[in-house]
Formats: C-alpha cells, structure tokens, sequence
C-alpha cells in the first residue's frame, strides 16, 4: 500500500496554493463570514447545490440577521423561507438550532466545535466549516467534495474516515486555513467532481491517480456520497409539493389532496403523516397548516 510522505503533501499543498484565487467563486457567505450567517449557509448546502442556496440564504439572513431573530419567529415563517430548498428537516433543525443558541449561548454562534456540534442538524462536517470560516480556527473542512480530492489527488486508493480526518488536518499545514479548506472545496466542486476533469484540473500535475493511475478510488472512500435518488415520482417531490400549498394558508385535508393532482391520494396521506411526525406540519380542526402557524 503506498502512502502519502511530506514530500506529497507540501507538493500538493504549494499547488493549490497557486491555483486557489482562480477557483474563487463569488459566494455571498464569503465576503460576509459573520457565524450565524455561515451557519445557515453550512446547513443549507447540506444536501442542496450551491446555486439553488444562494437566493435562499439572501432572504433568509435578511429576514433573519441574527440566531435570535430566527428563534423568536414561528416556525411556519423559517418554513416559508425554505422554499427551493427541499429536505425541510433541516429547516426544523435550523430553527431548534437557534433557539438553543438564544437560549444556552446569549445569542452567539458559539465558536468551539464541540459546542456547535451541540446544536441540532451540526454535524462534523458543519462545524468544523463554521469554526473555519467564521472563527478561523486550524481544523479542516471535509465533505463529500474534499474527500475525492483527498482519495485521488494525495492518497490513490480509498480512504477511510479517520484516515481522510487525519489526512485533511495534515494537509492544512501552517498558513492560513480558512482559505485553503475554501480552496479545497472548490478544487472538488468545480474540477474534482463524480466525474473528473483532469484534462484541466490546475493540480492535474501533482495528482497522483493521474500520474499513477489505477482503479478511481473515490466511490469507495468514506466521506464521497452517492448519487442521490431519483427526484421525479419520489415521495421527497410529494413532501415539497404539500408544503408549497401549505406556504399560503391552511387547508382542508381534502382540498390539500385535491390539489396534488396526480399523485395518489393514499401516498399522500402517507407522505403528509410523516410531515407531521416530523413537525414541519400540524392538524388544527379538520385541516392541516405548517407547524407553529
Ligand atoms: S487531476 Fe483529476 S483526479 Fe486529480 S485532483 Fe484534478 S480532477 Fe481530481
């Protein structure tokens, strides 16, 4: 099994160095790192591409400036500013997120990762960004993006979680990290993606798949997610299409079902129970409405 020496990783770590204020996007989160406004960045591009957030976030944090704004408004309102987003748990974390931050930290962002990690819907992955990118602080940033990068470019064989934890916080090196996680993640999102593009990647020379070759190891790597299910047809569409009715006011259980045409009526009982156990909607009388109407 081949490893990766210092040699390796100071090569790569020069290489994107140069290469990084070519992969800048102009993101809105970066030019404006305040934590509460990363925080709903981070929790956002979870499971949604970068530029479906963007429109999103930007009413979001002006609706929402600060973690207790967002606590204090009813859930329904966080709901109705998730449109577009879809995987609406997340909304609900968010929201519980903020109140704890109201709550148990005087409403601030905390900045150790172990306190974020306290807060529903943060994960690794997430507090590790905002402790990065808001606070600046030296821990590495790895998601799906990353860990193809680290398993192709540095590794060339598949890597585990601990190995790819290790692996990132080494490459991190002595300058400043903030940028370079930013720079990872773009190197992954724009030419080190599923499907890779070598032929212009601007650290193509230092790669070591690309020199060396051999199967890809990043389907096999902790860390790379799967392509996700399909959309069309799926019962995560029938949630989004409940909650876009629900946006604009309560609605008979019937006249709800009366305007999912198309879908059958049984499923939609279905998928809209689950909502409610989720508590992102609730009964009131004979109708449902989103939660905290
Ligand atoms: S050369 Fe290809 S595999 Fe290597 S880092 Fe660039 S895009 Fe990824």
């Amino acid at each position: 099994m081949t490893t990766s020496g210092s040699n390796d990783y100071a090569t790569f770590r020069r290489a994107l160095r140069r290469c990084a204020p070519s992969l800048v996007r102009p993101l809105p989160w970066i030019e404006h790192p305040d934590p509460w406004a990363v925080l709903v960045s981070e929790v956002m591009l979870q499971q949604t591409q970068v530029s479906r957030v963007v429109g999103p976030w930007s009413r979001f944090v002006e609706a929402f400036a600060t973690p207790t704004a967002c606590a204090n408004a009813p859930l329904s309102s966080v709901l109705r500013l998730w449109a577009g987003l879809g995987y609406h748990r997340r909304a609900k974390a968010l929201h519980d997120a903020a109140r704890m931050i109201r709550d148990e930290f005087a409403g601030v962002v905390p900045r150790e990762t172990s306190q974020l990690r306290r807060l529903p819907g943060v994960g690794e992955y997430t507090a590790n960004a905002v402790a990065s990118f808001a606070f600046k602080e030296r821990v590495a940033v790895v998601d799906t993006n990353v860990a193809r990068v680290l398993a192709r470019a540095l590794a060339n064989r598949p890597l585990s979680a601990p190995e790819a934890r290790a692996m990132s916080q080494r490459l991190l090196g002595r300058g400043e990290s903030a940028s370079f996680n930013q720079a990872m993640l773009d190197l992954g999102a724009q030419f080190c993606r599923s499907v890779p593009l070598c032929a212009s990647c601007p650290v193509a020379r230092v790669c070591r798949w690309r020199l060396e070759g051999g199967a890809d190891p990043a389907p096999r790597s902790a860390g790379v997610s799967r392509p996700q299910s399909r959309f069309e047809g799926s019962d995560r569409q029938v949630r989004g299409r409940i909650l876009a009715q629900l946006r604009g006011s309560s609605l008979s259980t019937a006249a709800l079902l009366a305007r999912l045409d198309g879908a059958e009526p049984a499923r939609c009982r279905l998928v809209l129970d689950g909502l409610i156990r989720d508590g992102l909607v609730e009964r009131r009388g004979r109708g449902v409405q989103l939660a905290g109407s």
